[in-house]
């Protein structure tokens, strides 16, 4: 399950930073174009974080829009969706912004 091998990461991420101490909250920025579901990723956070000083920290999302540029009309639209098309009918697009994933802070207590 590709949210499972994220949550993981994100884990390993911050048990690198924080050690023993105990994290309260996780706070992650994903983009819509990532790929990423909120919902499942946040199910198997819950997994992976099972045994570790994370354990019953509360993961935050904040998903960020995506926004693509059209090479062939040179507009910038957004796009919510992972089939990247402008209203002008050409897929030659640039994805500008929505693949982000990014751990953005955590609290320890
Ligand atoms: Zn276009």
């Amino acid at each position: 399950m590709h949210e499972l091998a994220i949550a993981e990461s994100v884990v390993e991420a911050v048990l690198g930073r924080t050690g023993e101490r105990l994290v309260t909250v996780v706070r992650l920025q994903i983009g819509t174009l990532s790929g990423v579901v909120p919902d499942a990723l946040t199910f198997c956070f819950d997994l992976a974080v099972a045994g570790t000083p994370l354990e019953g920290a509360t993961l935050e999302i904040q998903e960020c829009p995506g926004r693509v540029h059209c090479r062939s009309c040179g507009r910038e639209v957004e796009s919510e969706d992972q089939l990247l098309l402008c209203s002008c009918g050409s897929a030659d697009v640039d994805v500008v912004a929505g693949r982000e994933l990014q751990l953005t802070s955590v609290e320890v207590r």
